[in-house]
C-alpha cells in the first residue's frame, strides 16, 4: 500500500542572486514536500524494505536509531501506513523522550532502549535475538535503511532527475541515497555527496562497495562542511539557513541539507563550477529535526 502522494514533489529553481549567476541554473528537488513525517529520502529507502518484509511473510519489522533519528520516525510512520508492526531499538536511555521518540510512540512504534555500549552490537543477530520476542518472524532493517532494498528504493528518486543536469547534490548519512541515485542515472552526470559529520570520508568504502559494476565513476564525497560535527551547529549555519530561506523560500534542515547547501555555496564561490553547469540539489527532508532550533529560525 503505497499511499504517499508523490505529486507533491516539485522542482524549484533557486534565486539566481543566491549563486550570483555563477552557473546556468540550480534547482532543488523538494522531496521534503512528500509528507510532513516520512519526508524525503526516507520514504524511498523504506518502501521496498517494508514491501519485501510483507511479501516474504514477516510479521513485524525492527530497526535502529538514536534519539533524534529521522529514520526511526519515518519507519514508525511508514510501518503504520503499510499495516505492519514496528519496533525501534534506541541508542541510549532517555528519562525524557525526545520529540522524535515521542512521535515514534505516537505512530505506534514499540521502543526498546539500550546503552550506547550495547548498541554497538547492532550488527549481531544473536544480540538482537535476545532483545525481541518471535525473532524468526521479524524483518530487520539496518540503521538508515542501508541495505539492498534501501538502495533500490532510493534509486526510484531518479524519476525526478532529468538528463540535462550536469551535477546532482545529495546529503550523505550512510550513503544509501547517493548509491541508489548513482546506480540509476546517466553515468555522465556528476554526483556530489556532502557528509555532515567529521571524517565522513570513511563512507566512501560502503559507497564503493555498492555502486554497480561499471557505474563507479563521477561521484565525489566531501566532509569539510560539518561545522563542528554531526548534529552540531553554530550561529553561522543558522544565519545561512535564514538567509537561504529569505532568498529562496525553502526551509533547510539543521543536520543535513543546510550543510549540503552551505558546502555547495562555498564551492560555487571558489569557482568549482563552469558557467554552463546545471545543478540539481536533492532536498532530502528532515525538517522535523528543526524543533530543537525552532526559536532561532525565521520559518
Ligand atoms: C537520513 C537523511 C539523509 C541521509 O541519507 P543516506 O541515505 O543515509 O545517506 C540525508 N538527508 C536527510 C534530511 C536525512 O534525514
Amino acid at each position: 500500500m503505497d499511499t504517499i502522494d508523490e505529486s507533491r514533489v516539485i522542482i524549484q529553481p533557486l534565486n539566481k542572486e543566491w549563486y550570483q549567476h555563477k552557473v546556468a541554473g540550480i534547482d532543488m528537488l523538494r522531496l521534503d514536500l512528500l509528507h510532513p513525517v516520512v519526508s524525503g529520502n526516507k520514504w524511498y529507502k523504506l518502501r521496498l524494505n517494508i514491501k519485501h518484509a510483507q511479501e516474504t511473510g514477516y510479521k513485524s519489522i525492527v530497526t535502529f536509531g538514536g534519539g533524534f533519528s529521522n529514520h526511526l520516525v519515518a519507519t514508525a510512520y511508514a510501518a503504520k501506513l503499510f499495516g505492519i508492526k514496528a519496533t525501534g531499538i534506541v541508542r541510549g536511555k532517555y528519562d525524557v523522550l525526545t520529540p522524535s521518540l515521542l512521535q515514534c510512540k505516537a505512530e505506534g512504534m514499540e521502543l526498546i532502549f539500550v546503552s550506547q555500549e550495547d548498541y554497538k552490537n547492532k550488527h549481531e543477530p544473536e544480540w538482537a535475538e535476545k532483545l525481541v520476542a518471535n525473532f524468526d518472524e521479524i524483518f530487520f532493517i539496518p540503521e538508515g535503511g542501508a541495505n539492498e532494498w534501501g538502495r533500490a528504493g532510493a534509486g526510484l528518486i531518479n524519476r525526478f532527475i532529468k538528463n540535462t543536469y550536469t551535477h546532482i547534490a545529495v546529503a550523505v548519512g550512510t550513503g544509501t541515497t547517493l548509491i541508489g541515485i548513482r546506480n540509476k542515472i546517466n553515468e555522465q552526470q556528476q554526483i556530489l555527496g556532502f557528509a555532515p559529520m567529521k571524517k565522513g570520508i570513511y563512507l566512501k568504502e560502503y559507497i564503493n562497495e555498492h555502486i554497480q559494476p561499471g557505474k563507479n565513476r563521477n561521484w565525489q564525497l566531501f566532509d569539510e562542511w560539518h561545522l563542528g560535527g554531526f548534529g552540531k551547529w553554530n550561529d553561522e549555519l543558522l544565519g545561512f539557513m535564514n538567509d537561504f530561506y529569505t532568498q529562496n523560500i525553502i526551509p533547510l534542515d539543521i543536520v543535513y541539507t543546510s550543510k549540503m547547501m552551505y558546502g555547495l555555496q562555498q564551492m560555487l564561490f571558489s569557482e568549482a563550477f563552469a558557467q554552463e553547469h546545471k545543478i540539481l540539489c536533492v532536498h532530502s527532508g528532515g525538517l522535523q529535526g528543526n524543533v530543537s532550533v525552532k526559536d532561532k529560525l525565521i520559518y
